[in-house]
């Protein structure tokens, strides 16, 4: 199948990019086209105009401080794998990168556009929600920063308004002796989980959190300091089930079963690094 016919254009600023898409009935972004590419072939999206954000240097810009890095929306994934940008976690967010679908996939496809794109499964979704990461987000009325917590309202859903762009990620540093853990069940190397844990703990900054994501909406976040992960080995299949339902997991045995499973398992990596 071949897309509806579209409009294309190619801007070189943020602000043109975002009074496109205040001004266009139907506009869409395209960054890495990983995902929009397939609907448009399917004609699942069938916007009047692309907007092609790839060419806009600063969204591909990564800035430093004290505090944080932050990646520019158009980044890659490859970019992220290879170590082409900083990595405020010392190693995490290469090997999280490295578990995104396929090589190719990963030379096109963006960390905003996964992000924007906000597909439950998606692996940056809960690894940047572990680390407490935030969006910064640009539109007709200026720029705004969202945390990546509130930022998916469902699946394929977020707080985005359809005059607004997504302009990088702030992810805040973490101590020297931060540790993180991930771990992503799939059935074939490549593909998007069907479950996904996260680990982190920051001592120093007194920072113990475990993310799961789900398969209806947003991650689930959860204290880890209230399940006792302090010492040396992760707690219970039982104990993270009930901690999952209690944060709001839904789905059946098999789910949660699978859901404590790839969190167990990323607890005991952070625990072992
Ligand atoms: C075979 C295959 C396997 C995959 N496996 C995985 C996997 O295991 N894990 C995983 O996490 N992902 C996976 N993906 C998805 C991949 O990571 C995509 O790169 C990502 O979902 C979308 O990024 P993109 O840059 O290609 O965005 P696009 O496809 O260009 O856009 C996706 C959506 O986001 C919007 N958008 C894009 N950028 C912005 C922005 N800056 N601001 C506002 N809106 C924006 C677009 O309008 C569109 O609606 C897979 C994809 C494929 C094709």
């Amino acid at each position: 199948m071949k897309p509806a016919p579209f409009d294309y254009t190619r801007p070189r600023t943020v602000a043109d990019a975002a009074r496109l898409l205040a001004t266009t009935p139907d506009a869409k972004i395209l960054a890495g086209g990983q995902t929009l590419g397939p609907m448009l072939n399917l004609r699942l999206a069938q916007p009047a105009l692309l907007i092609d954000i790839t060419r806009i240097a600063e969204l591909a810009a990564v800035r430093e401080d004290e505090q944080s890095v932050t990646i520019g929306a158009t980044v890659t994934h490859a970019a992220i794998e290879d170590g082409r940008v900083p990595d405020p976690t010392g190693g995490f967010l290469p090997r999280v990168a490295r578990d995104i679908a396929y090589r190719a996939v990963r030379t096109r496809g963006t960390i905003g556009g996964s992000l924007a794109h906000a597909d439950p499964a998606a692996d940056w979704l809960s690894c940047l929600t572990a680390l407490e990461a935030e969006m910064l987000i640009a539109g007709a009325d200026g720029e705004r920063r969202a945390p990546l917590s509130g930022f998916m309202r469902g699946a394929m859903e977020t707080e985005l308004r359809h005059d607004e762009i997504v302009v990088g990620i702030r992810i805040p540093r973490r101590s020297r002796h931060a540790r993180f853990g991930y771990h992503k069940i799939c059935r074939k190397t490549g593909e998007f989980a069907e479950a996904i844990g996260v680990a982190v703990s920051d001592p120093d900054r007194q920072i113990l959190r475990l993310v799961a994501s789900t398969a209806a909406g947003a991650p689930i976040a959860m204290d880890g300091g209230s399940l006792g992960l302090g010492g040396t080995r992760p707690p219970d299949q039982a104990t993270l089930r009930q901690a999952l339902q209690a944060a709001g997991a839904s789905g059946d045995a098999y789910d949660l079963t699978l859901h404590a499973t790839a969190l167990q398992r990323a607890i005991t990596r952070m625990q072992a690094a």
